[in-house]
C-alpha cells in the first residue's frame, strides 16, 4: 500500500504449501510484491512491516536501499497485550491500569520524532520516569515531559514490584532496538481499514480456493482503491457526522468516529465491461472461461492434493472399526466398575 496515497499498488496470494512453512509466507509475499512493484518501475524509500523475525533480517542483509521501519500499531499492540497479561495477577494491578497509557506513549513517541531513532527511544524511556511521578531529567534530548500540571493519579512507587515488572517491558532489549525504527508515518487506520474490506470479500470462515480467493483479494483491493479517501459526510446543516462506538477493549471508553460518505462501486461497472469484451472476443461464454483458466496455469496445487489419498470406502471402514472398539472398551470399564462396587 502507498500509504500517503491510500492505495493497494499489489496484492499477492500466498498458499502455504509454496513455501517450505508457514512461516515464511510473509517473506515471499514481501518479495514478491516488492518485485512486482518495481518492475512497473516504482522506486521504494520507505517500508513499514511488521516486525516478522526473517523480514527484519532479509531488509538488513538483501535491500538496504530501502528505510525499513516497523508499523507502530502491531509494536503499541504488543507492548498493551504484555502489561495488561501481567496487570491480570493482583500484585502488579497497577501495571494493568497503566497499560493503555504506556502503549498510547509509545504512539505520540512515534509520531512526533520525525523518524529520529535516538530521539524516540529517549522519549519511550522516559515513560519509567513518568509514571514515578517524576518529569524531568530523563536524557540529553528528551530532558523533560511536555506536559503540563497533572493531576493526582495512581504513580507507582520505583522499585517496586510493579515497577520492576513495568521495567522489563518497556526496557525490553529487542524493544528498545526496534522502537528506534518505529514508522513516524500514520498507517494505522488505511491498513485496519483495508484488512475489514478483505475479510468482507472473503470471509475467514468460509473455504476458497486458489482462483476465487485470488479474484475476491483483488475485487477488496478494487473497492478499497477507490473508497479508501472518502470525505466525512456532513448533515442537512452542514454540520460533519460523527458515530460513537464503546470497543471491548477501552473498557468502556466511547471513541468518536468519523461517519463518511456513501461507499460507491464504480469499479464493478469496469469489471462487468471487461466480461462483455472477453465474451465477445473469444465468441462465447465457454470458451472465454477456457482463456481464463489458462491463464491460471500457474496457479499452485491445492493444499490438500498433498497428502497421501485413501479410497473413501477404505476410510468409512476404519472409522466403523474403531468407533467398535470404543465401545467394546467402555463397556468393559462399566463392568469393572460394577464388579468394584460391589
Ligand atoms: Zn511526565
Amino acid at each position: 500500500m502507498d500509504l500517503e496515497l491510500r492505495q493497494i499498488l499489489d496484492v499477492q496470494l500466498v498458499q502455504s504449501n509454496e513455501v517450505k512453512s508457514s512461516y515464511w509466507m510473509e517473506m515471499e509475499g514481501l518479495t514478491r510484491c516488492l518485485k512486482r512493484v518495481e518492475e512497473e518501475g516504482i522506486v521504494i524509500s520507505d517500508l513499514v512491516t511488521d516486525r516478522h523475525p526473517q523480514i527484519k533480517a532479509y531488509m538488513k542483509k538483501e535491500r538496504s536501499d530501502i528505510n525499513h521501519w516497523f508499523d507502530m500499531w502491531h509494536m503499541a499492540k504488543g507492548v498493551f497485550k504484555k502489561l495488561e497479561a501481567i496487570g491480570k495477577k493482583k500484585k502488579y494491578k497497577q501495571v494493568g491500569d497503566w497499560s493503555r497509557s504506556v502503549s498510547n506513549h509509545l504512539y505520540w513517541c512515534a509520531a512526533s520524532s520525525e523518524g529520529d531513532g535516538e530521539l524516540v527511544s529517549e522519549k519511550w524511556l522516559s515513560i519509567l520516569n513518568h509514571i514515578t511521578n517524576v518529569h524531568e531529567g530523563h536524557g540529553k534530548r528528551f530532558p523533560k515531559c511536555l506536559h503540563g500540571d497533572l493531576e493526582d493519579r495512581d504513580w507507582i512507587k520505583k522499585g517496586s514490584l510493579a515497577f520492576q515488572e513495568m521495567e522489563k517491558v518497556v526496557n525490553g532489549r529487542l524493544l528498545v532496538q526496534d522502537i528506534k525504527k518505529l514508522s513516524p508515518a500514520e498507517q494505522t487506520s488505511a491498513l485496519e481499514a483495508y484488512h475489514n474490506v478483505v475479510c468482507h470479500f472473503a470471509p475467514k470462515a468460509l473455504h476458497f480456493f486458489y482462483g476465487a480467493m485470488k479474484a475476491r483479494i483483488y475485487i477488496a483491493a478494487l473497492h478499497f482503491n477507490e473508497n479508501s479517501s472518502r470525505d466525512q459526510a456532513v448533515n442537512k446543516n452542514g454540520q460533519l457526522i460523527y458515530s460513537v462506538s464503546y470497543p471491548k477493549g477501552r473498557n468502556g471508553a466511547g471513541i468518536p468516529k468519523e461517519v463518511k460518505v456513501k461507499q460507491t462501486y464504480n469499479y464493478a461497472m469496469v469489471l462487468m465491461q471487461e466480461v462483455i469484451k472477453v465474451r465477445l472476443e473469444f465468441g462465447s461464454y465457454s470458451e472465454s472461461r477456457k482463456s481464463r483458466e489458462a491463464a491460471m496455469v500457474n496457479c499452485p496445487a491445492p493444499i490438500a492434493s498433498s497428502y497421501q489419498h485413501v479410497p473413501k470406502s477404505e476410510l468409512v471402514e476404519r472409522h466403523i472399526c474403531r468407533f467398535n472398539k470404543k465401545c467394546k472398551f467402555t463397556y468393559n470399564e462399566l463392568v469393572i466398575m460394577n464388579i468394584q462396587t460391589k
